[in-house]
């Protein structure tokens, strides 16, 4: 029995390369749907409004969050970041793992509602490198890349909430690492709570002799 996809949150750093992760993960296996966020933030050059997020006015987020279209909604760095609940509802019914690249407040608020999420924390080998990294990628100013460390600590305070750590240090290898924990979550018995029904209601017939 093919059972329903999985809700995937993944949360890290900013810097800890989870982007590039899920551009790969989607690129290499086709059981996942990576939702787009939707946000009040700039858009950095290259990015493409419905591709990498939609972007909006904090009037129009908000009128969102009135109309109970997100799923999840949180502020981080002074802007709003939520995600879009028709498509996340129509790709798991389709069966797909649908992924949630997201911070943390909006990762606890998925755990709460959807219990059988899998919630993963993307973390960097060291925090060196997460340093290097935010400086390399050259898209904030050193001031943004301040907030982000210093927010980086206070989420890592959460990390214990997460079902899996990946550390990202050989991509490849990272991406194959979070497609295993992926097939294997499909296997865990409270996500195959009707299969198993079934299972033990054909035995009891079985033993009543039908
Ligand atoms: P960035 O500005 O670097 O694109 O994203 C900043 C942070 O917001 C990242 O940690 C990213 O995962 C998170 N984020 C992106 N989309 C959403 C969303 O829909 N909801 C929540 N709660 N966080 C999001």
């Amino acid at each position: 029995m093919k059972n329903k996809g999985i809700l995937i949150v993944v949360s890290g750093f900013s810097g800890a390369g989870k982007g590039t992760l899920m551009t790969r993960l989607i690129e290499k296996y086709d059981t996942y749907a990576l939702s787009v966020s939707m946000t009040t933030r700039e858009a950095r050059d290259g990015e493409i409004d419905g591709i990498n997020y939609f972007f909006l006015e904090k009037e129009e987020f908000e009128e969102k969050i009135k109309e109970n279209a997100l799923v999840e909604y949180a502020n981080y760095c002074g802007n709003y970041y939520g995600t879009p609940r028709e498509y996340v509802e129509q790709q798991l019914q389709l069966g797909k793992d649908v992924i949630l690249e997201i911070e943390i407040q909006g990762a606890l608020k998925i755990k709460q509602n959807f219990p059988n999420a899998l919630l993963l924390f993307v973390m960097p080998p060291d925090v060196a490198e997460l340093r290097k990294r935010l400086v390399g990628r050259g898209t904030e100013t050193l001031d943004v890349i301040e907030k982000r460390l210093m927010r980086a600590k206070e989420e890592s305070a959460g990390i214990e909430e997460y079902d899996y750590i990946v550390i990202n240090d050989d991509l490849e290898q990272c991406v194959d690492e979070v497609n295993e924990i992926v097939r294997a979550a499909h296997n865990t018995p409270a996500r195959n709570v009707e299969f198993i029904e079934k299972t033990k209601k054909d035995l009891e017939r079985l033993s009543e002799g039908e």
